[in-house]
């Protein structure tokens, strides 16, 4: 067991930076007063609340009036998914979606099918793009809404968002993005891009868990999610977690400063871990996009022959790398990854796969331990294997 231990798994959550904790702290202290109190415990609590709201506003190209704190990504999900059916029942029980969405959008989608929706799911190609002309003919009278990720979580294929959302707006079609993977990663500006809803998590750009914002432009209406008190102009009830929100701005806050620096060095690092997994390793592959420019800058995944992912991780944990085989959402399933079957990949294949998800904190040596990590788990694991023979030189 090595003492040293990389994290590489920032896809499924990053550690929460110091200044969002120090952030935070006076909030969890003597600042611990309800935002709706009147008296200036709660004032002050109030003001740190709007103080996040006009940060995350700012960070985003949005109006402070336009953000809506939630607990999580995927509560932002549920609530602009049901939120527009609700909404706009009466034009239509269409929506148009891909199928290689988050679970948090493809499991409230099909809750809404056995309520009556359709859906339909676009296929990708093998790098994970949709096809914007496929995405229009898709599009029909009666269809309400499209939903389009902005930052796939397992191969981080980006999106042409912009051009998406214009294809919906020509058809008078309201545009969500889950860009959960993308806010505090790469730019992003909703009113340049044009979505009407937009998705974010604290925890994936070094905010803590259990904290995450709804973007909804100010022409959208949309029902509210939880009912109770008025928090949150009266569209998600219950006492606001202030803590959270001022640390999910700091964290943002910080990502979008360091972008222009780190978000080069990051894609760098990616890109030369991943020529030295394909040229060194005999039998990888890379899963995703192949131009680094339409590819989250963390993301790596690379398919390994005659090995099962899953045996990669727990090598890899005992010497002191975290990755993972794909979504965190998905381990102890033992489905193959739905994202690399509509890839194209073969069951075999995508259960042979690893995400190595780099970020701010990792470093060049971070990249090599995990190169040679990788390199020996795959040596010893096909040594075991019936089905592994080396390739003849
Ligand atoms: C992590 C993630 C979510 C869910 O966010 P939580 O805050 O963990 O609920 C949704 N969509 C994508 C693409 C994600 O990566």
């Amino acid at each position: 067991m090595s003492t040293r231990y990389i994290y590489a798994d920032n896809a499924a959550t990053t550690r929460p930076d110091e200044e969002a904790v120090l952030a935070m702290l006076p909030y969890l202290r003597e600042g611990f007063g309800n935002p709706s109190s009147l008296y200036s415990l709660g004032r002050q609590a109030h003001e740190g609340l709007e103080e996040a709201r006009a940060q995350v506003a700012t960070c985003l190209g949005a109006q402070p009036n336009e953000i809506y704190f939630t607990a999580s990504g995927s509560e932002a999900d549920n609530w602009a998914l049901w939120g527009v059916a609700r909404q706009k029942a009466k034009k239509g029980h269409h929506i148009v979606s891909s199928k290689i969405e988050h679970h948090a959008i493809l499991h409230t989608l099909q809750r809404l099918e056995k309520e009556g929706w359709e859906v339909t799911y676009l296929d990708v190609d093998g790098e994970g793009f949709i096809d914007p002309a496929a995405f229009e003919a898709a599009l029909r009278p009666d269809t309400v809404l499209a939903t389009i990720m902005f930052a796939n979580n397992e191969v981080g294929t980006l999106q042409p968002i912009k051009q998406l959302a214009s294809i919906a707006h020509d058809h008078g079609i309201l545009f969500h993005t889950d860009a959960v993977q993308a806010v505090g990663h790469v730019p992003i500006n909703v009113a340049e891009l044009g979505v009407d809803l937009l998705s974010l998590s604290g925890h994936k750009f070094h905010a803590p868990k259990g904290i995450g914002a709804l973007y909804v432009r100010r022409s959208v209406l949309l029902p509210s999610f939880i009912n109770g008190g008025g928090q949150e102009r009266g569209k998600r009830a219950g006492t606001e977690n202030v803590a959270g929100a001022v640390a999910m701005a700091a964290a943002l806050k910080k990502a979008c400063a360091e972008m222009d620096t780190e978000m080069p060095r990051i894609a760098a690092l990616r890109d030369s871990l991943c020529q030295q997994i394909l040229t060194n390793i005999p039998r990888t592959r890379l899963n995703g996009p192949a131009d680094s420019s339409r590819r989250l800058p963390g993301n790596l995944n690379v398919s390994v022959d005659c090995v099962e992912g899953e045996s990669i991780v727990l090598l890899m944990d005992m010497k002191g790398v975290a990755v993972s085989t794909g979504s965190a959402c998905s381990t102890g399933s033992l489905d193959p990854s739905h994202v690399l079957l509509a890839l194209g990949l073969k069951a075999e294949t995508a259960h042979g796969s690893v995400r190595i998800s780099l970020d701010k904190e990792n470093t060049e040596e971070d990249a090599d331990y995990i190169f040679r990590a990788l390199e020996s788990t795959t040596q010893r694991l096909r040594a075991m294997s019936p089905l592994w023979e080396e390739p003849r030189s």
